[in-house]
Formats: C-alpha cells, sequence, structure tokens
C-alpha cells in the first residue's frame, strides 16, 4: 500500500501496473496512471486500519491531494497476495474524513494539522 502510494507520487506508472491484479488490468492503464499522476500532487497519506487474512488484506487509508480545500481520497481497498507479491484487486471509496485540528498533520511536517494544512 504504501510503496502503491509512493510510487503515485513518484510517477513509477510501470510498478502500479506490475501491482495490479491481472484480472483488473486494462490496456490503457498506463495513459490513465499517467495522466492522473500528473494532474494530482499528492501531500500525505494516513493508514486509518488494515487487517491480513491469510493470502488477503484490506486497508483503509486516506490520501491527501493539493486542492481548495484540501481533496481525499478515502478509500478501503482490497489485495491479494500472488507469488509473495501483494496485488490490489480493487477499492471501495468512502466519504470524506474530519481531522482533529491537534492531531499530526498528513504531510509529515510533524506539526499539528491547525498549524499547518488546516484552512479555516
Ligand atoms: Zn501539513
Amino acid at each position: 500500500m504504501r510503496s502503491r502510494y509512493s510510487a503515485f507520487c513518484l510517477g513509477k506508472v510501470n510498478y502500479l501496473v506490475e501491482t495490479l491484479h491481472a484480472d483488473k488490468r486494462q490496456l490503457d492503464d498506463v495513459a490513465i496512471l499517467k495522466q492522473s499522476i500528473k494532474e494530482t500532487q499528492w501531500l500525505g497519506l494516513k493508514i486509518i486500519r488494515h487487517k491480513i487474512q491469510n493470502q488477503e488484506a484490506t486497508v483503509e487509508f486516506v490520501g491527501f491531494y493539493q486542492d481548495k480545500p484540501i481533496g481525499q481520497l478515502h478509500e478501503k481497498s482490497r489485495f491479494i497476495k500472488q507469488d509473495g507479491k501483494w496485488l490490489y484487486i480493487d477499492g471501495e471509496q468512502l466519504p470524506t474524513i474530519k481531522l482533529a485540528r491537534n492531531e499530526q498533520c498528513f504531510c509529515g511536517s510533524g506539526r499539528k494539522f491547525k498549524k499547518c494544512h488546516a484552512t479555516d
């Protein structure tokens, strides 16, 4: 999950396609991913919970991206392990979350949210 997020930030499209489950790959994956990476500036990632059961895992996370106000991708993703590699299957989109003003900011600055990326 974190490695896929880093790949998004760094624009490593091939890695993203390789870690996509074979059944879910489309011919236009690379073009779609390139477009999405060009348009989105990711600021941080917050893992809310994850569960691993045998060869399957779910990860609920929120990815934050530059927008006004800050954009959120809140998703519960499903992964499956094949030949020792976790592959992304699909994700369920969830509503945006509210951040507590005193919690650490998602961007990794080490500062409180209210003193960093909070806009109000
Ligand atoms: Zn911040």
